[in-house]
């Protein structure tokens, strides 16, 4: 059979089996199997050897069980990385890469301000930047940001020990060399390490896609997310806000000072960068002002959704 009657007949199963996107993964799965793009696809219409056919068999019937297609391929890109994802973490979204972006953004406009200042004061020695990327998951947004500034010390926590395993092998195999992994709930890592070097983990930025959804809206989620991916990387609580107030109501502790001292070389603080969920953004930016955060924005993602909230601590 050729690849193009081949993609016609998977087409159709996976729609039978309730799949959205069915002629786009289709063709997914067979250039993945023939390791082949596009292009060569539709220009050479290769025949599907035996062994690529029974390759494809494998993937249908993990896909027909609603395992996301990600998870099948092992892979998915973000930022330009390739990402490791399984069973045990949450598969990258497009729209988290909007946060890398923001502050990818902020910290440059604000390297730029320290080297400004840098010329013009004595004695003054820009620190290498800290930041921290919290429920790093798959370590996609730590990773990506590591590689933007080799030169900042990255850091990712994650409470789930599978995370923690695919965040380290993705920096391994991404060759990012300046980040690391830290088992543990949100701040929770850094406390033991705190009372040997306090200076050291206070952090410019602190960013993080945590778990939002509200627990009553998880059974209506679709079956690749509500059976397959990690329940504790996506549920919020009750109203969804749990991990706000949390990471709020710490952070102050966390980020490097308003003010800063003079030898930080004019850094204006620390900043805080978190995903929201649809709908979330007066409630998130209410509890930001409660625990002593000001100079919020929110930044809508490219469906016109209030996606990333951004917070300074005052
Ligand atoms: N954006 C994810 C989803 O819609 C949720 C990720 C999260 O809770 N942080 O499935």
């Amino acid at each position: 059979m050729t690849a193009l009657d081949k993609i016609k007949k998977i087409t159709e199963f996976l729609r039978s089996c309730g799949i959205e996107d069915a002629h786009k993964e289709s063709e997914i799965i067979v250039t993945h199997a023939l390791k082949i793009d596009r292009t060569v696809l539709y220009r050479d219409n290769p025949v599907i050897s035996k062994k690529n056919a029974k390759g494809i068999d494998v993937v249908l019937q993990r896909r027909a069980k609603r395992e996301p297609l990600q998870y099948i391929l092992g892979y998915v890109e973000f930022c330009g990385l390739k990402i490791k994802v399984g069973k045990g973490v949450l598969i990258p979204r497009p729209e988290t890469e909007l946060l890398e972006e923001e502050v990818i953004k902020a910290v440059t406009r604000n390297t730029l301000h320290v080297t400004e200042k840098t010329q013009n004061s004595l004695h003054i020695t820009p620190h290498a930047l800290h930041i921290i990327d919290l429920c790093t998951g798959s370590g996609c947004l730590a990773l990506a940001i590591a590689k933007h500034f080799p030169d900042a010390d990255v850091y990712g926590t994650d409470i789930s020990k599978d995370a923690i395993r695919y965040a380290n092998e993705n920096a391994r195999l991404n060759n990012i060399a300046n980040v690391s992994f830290l088992k543990g709930s949100l701040f929770e890592p850094l406390k033991q390490i705190m009372f040997s070097d306090v200076q050291s983990f206070k952090f410019d930025v602190i960013v993080s896609n945590p778990p939002y959804i509200r627990s009553t809206d998880m059974p209506n989620l679709q079956p690749e997310i509500n059976k397959w991916e990690p329940r504790n990387a996506l549920d919020g609580g009750e109203d969804g806000l749990n991990y706000y107030r949390t990471i709020f109501s710490e952070a102050q502790k966390y980020l490097t000072p308003p003010c800063p001292p003079l030898r930080r070389g004019g850094w204006g603080g620390g900043v805080i960068f978190l995903e929201i969920g649809e709908g979330q953004a007066a409630e998130v930016s209410g509890i930001a002002m409660q625990n002593g955060f000001g100079n919020i924005s929110v930044i809508k993602d490219y469906a016109g959704i209030e996606r990333i909230i951004a917070a300074r601590a005052l």
